[in-house]
């Protein structure tokens, strides 16, 4: 076996994640392989936190045309970030993962509330930290909640599961012409727009030099084959 490249990993893990088949609503069974990763991860004494979005609850921007003002309606996104963060907890737990819920929003008959200090002891207990309620802000995105959470706690990086294999030039599943791009800076996945995370989260990566992997979440072996230093998904980097 390998040496172990990384020690301490956030994956960011989007609403979408978790409603299966359907763009809405909660069916965690499509997590089930991820949650068999995530034993194994924590079982090769690799430190791991979750940060779950709530896109399948309630996106701000898109409830905001509806009329409700823009602020409430990113509370009501967090708010939905806390409803799957104690989702996924529920069914992680059946598969014996030890796991601690820790809310940017304080909530405490719920969960736990963030505390960076807490969130290390945590990790360094072999505990899966499952992050919600964002940054607890309006007007940004769990993207850049992960990559801030993944940076306080001094992660060695950031994966950012979806359900292609990594980065393309274009959308794989309308372009046939798209091509992988294995490995890719940040300055040029801003320029080039592409829809890895907003701006702002890679913004703030390129600024603490924190690397990020585009990964297909539903490939088994995939976050271990990460772990272990080999070519998965795409690697973005200075
Ligand atoms: N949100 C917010 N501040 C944050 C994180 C999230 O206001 O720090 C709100 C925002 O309205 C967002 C919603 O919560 O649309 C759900 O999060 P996101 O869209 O990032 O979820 P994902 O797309 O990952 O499922």
């Amino acid at each position: 076996m390998g040496d172990i490249k990384y020690n301490r990993i956030i994956l960011k893990l989007s609403g979408e994640s978790l409603s299966g088949e359907d763009e809405f609503g909660l069916d965690l069974s499509g997590i089930d392989p991820l949650a068999k990763e995530i034993k194994e991860v924590l079982a090769l004494g690799v430190e791991m936190g979750v940060v779950v979005g709530g896109g399948n609850i309630i996106r701000g921007a898109q409830a905001s045309k509806q009329g409700i003002d823009r602020v409430s309606a990113d509370y009501m996104g967090m708010l939905a970030t806390v409803i799957n963060a104690l989702a996924i907890q529920n069914y992680l737990e059946q598969s014996d993962i030890d796991t601690r819920v820790l809310t940017a929003i304080r909530m405490e008959e719920l969960a736990e509330p963030y505390i960076r200090r807490r969130a290390i002891h945590h990790l360094a207990k072999g505990r899966l930290v499952i992050f919600a309620g964002g940054t607890g802000n309006p007007y940004f995105s769990t993207d850049t909640a992960a990559v801030l959470r993944a940076i306080e706690v001094e992660a060695d990086l950031i994966l950012k599961g979806t359900n292609v294999a990594g980065v393309y030039t274009a959308d794989p599943k309308r372009d046939p012409d798209a091509e992988f791009i294995p490995r890719i800076t940040y300055i040029d996945v801003l320029k080039k727009g592409l829809k890895i995370m907003d701006t702002a989260a890679i913004s703030l990566c390129m600024d603490n030099g924190l690397p990020i992997v585009v990964f297909n979440l539903s490939e088994i072996g995939s976050l271990r084959g990460i772990l272990m230093g080999e070519r998965v998904g795409t690697l973005v980097e200075e």
